[in-house]
């Protein structure tokens, strides 16, 4: 069989094409997937020396080169850094009238290139290496649909082959296969965003019913009790009518406590956390909140020790108060069979380190991990609720890393926990 040369070049045009189909469905990112092709184009296309895929950029309103390939060029990053503004030069000019161009020659290059910025003529020629303008280019639009999303430029810069109107249709049919893959690229990000944005809603959701649960504990308490001392058919004792009030104001304290933590989460969340350090005592603050927590548990036994010559921190009194509870407050909550809980103080080079230790129930290493996430509890046994909102430690993660310090648990299930805080010693932070 004597051999078609018309059949060959359609043989080659199919290949290539399948080749540059190829490299497109490899599992790139944009970036790497344009770049990747546009080497495949340019050296599957003789005529070819020079290469460059520009994007529309809605936005800034300027086309932007993403992806440059030609072996002869001298700057790539040149060509990368341009900028082309609607209607400029060839690429301008294909974009908007939405219809490849093939300039045959050199006085149709330099008329059609004529419209170019003078800083973009300048960095072309940095990237051709010499004052020398292409001999044959094609321009062909990057769409899909109704999408317009760029221009592929194809160039020969020295070699003696020219493009050829034969070209322009393979040419063409290369820019679709690329606004082909740009389409699909699009579609499964903004798919992407949507689950991303369904699924943030769906855990808001989650958070505000867990958190409402959480809030009404306390407030069907305070209700029941209150609904129970107005009762006029029934006449309770001084003592009884005292407990109920005690019991009311405690989970008034832990509704307020609930609200607090809510609060100060959005506050943190939209970097608005006040601190405003002074000379601190951290034994007195301990030994305060100690007595506080001694009060509500009967329980546990507390101990207190911090050494003699602790040194005075710089600190919001407020806010370290706020980390001790929290943290007492765990101890407590999270040892239902009491025991002890020992606060201890320790003086390092750098910083103080304030620890409590309770016998509860600990926590294991798993949950360690993500102890200090918002929103984060572990999960407890069926038909043992502790109640608490997950905010406690994120936020008193949060008070002590804006004094500069750090906060870490260590643990053992079944035997306890122990939960640790440094705050830096300044300068003037003696004894
Ligand atoms: P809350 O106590 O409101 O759930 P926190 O942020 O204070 O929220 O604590 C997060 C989770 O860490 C708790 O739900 C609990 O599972 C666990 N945890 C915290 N402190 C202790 C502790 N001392 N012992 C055991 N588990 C603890």
């Amino acid at each position: 069989m004597t051999p078609n040369p018309t059949n060959d070049l359609l043989n080659n045009k199919l290949r290539a094409i399948i080749e540059v189909a190829e490299v497109l469905t490899a599992q790139l990112d944009l970036p790497q997937l344009l770049q990747s092709v546009i080497e495949k184009i340019t050296d599957l296309l003789e005529p070819a020396e020079f290469g460059v895929i520009l994007l529309w950029d809605p936005q800034a309103q300027v086309f932007q080169p993403q992806a440059v390939w030609g072996p002869a060029l001298a700057d790539r990053a040149a060509v990368l850094a341009m900028r082309l503004e609607p209607g400029e030069s060839v690429t301008g000019r294909v974009f908007a009238e939405n219809k490849a161009r093939l300039l045959e020659t050199e006085t149709a290059v330099a008329a059609e290139k004529s419209s170019l910025r003078p800083a973009n003529l300048l960095a072309l020629t940095h990237a051709y290496g010499r004052d020398i303008l292409p001999r044959s280019l094609i321009a062909a639009p990057i769409t899909a649909g109704q999408e317009k999303y760029g221009v592929l430029v194809l160039e020969t810069l020295r070699g003696p082959l020219t493009f050829a109107p034969g070209d322009v249709p393979f040419v063409q049919a290369l820019a679709d296969l690329i606004g082909l893959e740009i389409d699909r690229m699009r579609l499964d990000a903004a798919a992407a965003a949507s689950r991303e944005a369904h699924e943030a809603n769906r855990l808001r959701t989650e958070i505000l019913a867990t958190l409402s649960h959480e809030m009404r504990t306390p407030l069907a308490a305070i209700k029941g009790y209150a609904t129970a001392l107005l009762l006029e058919e029934v006449t309770w004792s001084p003592d009884k009518s005292r407990e109920f009030l005690q019991l009311i104001e405690a989970e008034c304290d832990n509704l307020e406590g609930m609200i607090t933590q809510v609060l100060d989460s959005s506050l943190i969340d939209v970097g608005q956390l006040e601190i405003e350090p002074q000379p601190v005592r951290l034994p007195r603050i301990a030994q305060e909140i100690m007595e506080e927590m001694q009060r509500q548990s009967r329980k546990h036994r507390f101990v207190i020790n911090f050494p003699a010559q602790f040194p005075i921190v710089d600190a919001d009194p407020q806010r370290m108060k706020q980390v001790i509870r929290n943290i007492l407050d765990n101890a407590i909550k999270y040892s239902p069979d009491g025991g002890l809980v020992v606060i201890s103080g320790k003086v390092r080079a750098e910083d103080v380190v304030v620890s409590v230790a309770d016998q509860g129930v600990g926590i294991s290493p798993e949950d360690l991990i993500p102890l200090f996430d918002k929103y984060f509890r572990v999960k407890a046994p069926t038909g043992y609720h502790v109640p608490g909102t997950g905010l406690g430690l994120p936020v008193s993660r949060a008070i002590v890393e804006a004094h500069g310090g750090r906060i870490w648990a260590d643990s053992t299930v079944g035997e306890g926990t122990t939960l640790n805080f440094s705050i830096p010693l300044r300068e003037w932070g003696g004894t």
